[in-house]
């Protein structure tokens, strides 16, 4: 089993999260521990003991799943319906935002995204026999047919639209209240990058878009999203919400803005490129 000593607050670790695949079993890992697919984590928001995880027993998976400066990390991963023990959390992403620092935070996204593939992947969707982990690969195998299940990533564009020194921001129902952020939606099968975005901010808010280019991306593991992000200008159109998706969406002078998402976010991030004179 996998040692815990950490400190994802911290500064100590400069170089980045190594993604990397293959059984667990090193003696020095760190060990990220998942009930289905939720990090433990003490109430300091840090990985617990090796005591504190004591009473869920042996773990169903292990999995090394990365380096953090040379560090092989290991997720354990028990069934989701497993009792926590006392002391610990069940923690999401959002979290860690505020405790946790890169590259600490990469890692816990992959881990993350991993262990929902293993909660969402236990049985063959063709002959429904039951899955097992592939030893090489992040590949969860059918013994009777074959078939082969992947972690999915889903891609989603988002967009934030500029009109003159104003962009525009949008309320989904879910925001907490208050927040206003870039337009964005699942890319569909068969669909283009640019094809999606210009549909999403057409359909949410009746608006089309030119000179759609690159931001940048950012890996988005709700539960297994990849987010694209795009600066456009504005072609044609006025605000119009979509019912039921947008609460509200409007301009917003770049500095006269609106309560933001995280900093953490690439939405932030892009809002915050312009504001500052950058996307061209
Ligand atoms: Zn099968």
């Amino acid at each position: 089993m996998c040692e815990t000593t950490n400190d994802p607050a911290g500064d100590a670790v400069a170089a980045p999260f190594f993604p990397g695949f293959s059984p667990a079993g090193a003696a020095d890992a760190l060990c990220f521990p998942f009930v289905g697919d939720r990090l433990l984590l003490t109430e300091a928001a840090a990985l617990p003991s090796l005591a504190a995880l004591a009473p869920l027993g042996p773990s169903q998976e292990s999995l090394f799943f990365g380096r953090l400066d040379g560090q092989p990390c290991e997720l354990h991963f028990w069934p989701a319906a497993t009792p926590l023990p006392a002391g610990l959390q069940a923690a999401h992403y959002r979290q860690l935002w505020g405790h946790w620092r890169e590259p600490w935070l990469s890692a816990a996204s992959r881990a993350l995204q991993l262990a929902t593939w293993l909660s969402h992947n236990r049985f063959c969707g063709v002959c429904g026999s039951a899955l097992r982990t592939d030893g090489q690969e992040p590949a969860r195998v059918c013994p009777a047919c074959g078939f082969k299940a992947y972690p999915r990533v889903s891609p989603v564009c988002i967009g934030l639209v500029r009109r003159g020194d104003s962009v525009l921001l949008a309320r989904s129902p879910h925001f907490p209240p208050g927040i206003y952020s870039a337009l964005a939606g699942f890319v569909e099968p068969g669909e283009s990058a640019e094809a999606c975005l210009r549909r999403e901010i057409r359909e949410e808010a009746g608006i089309e878009i030119a000179n759609p280019r690159w931001f940048g991306s950012q890996a988005w593991p709700y539960p297994h999203s990849l987010m694209m992000g795009f600066l456009a200008d504005h072609a044609a159109g006025e605000p119009v919400p979509q019912a039921g998706e947008i609460e509200d969406v409007r301009w917003f002078p770049l500095a006269a803005l609106p309560p933001l998402p995280h900093p953490s976010t690439i939405a932030f991030r892009m809002i915050a490129a312009l504001r500052a004179g950058g996307g061209g």
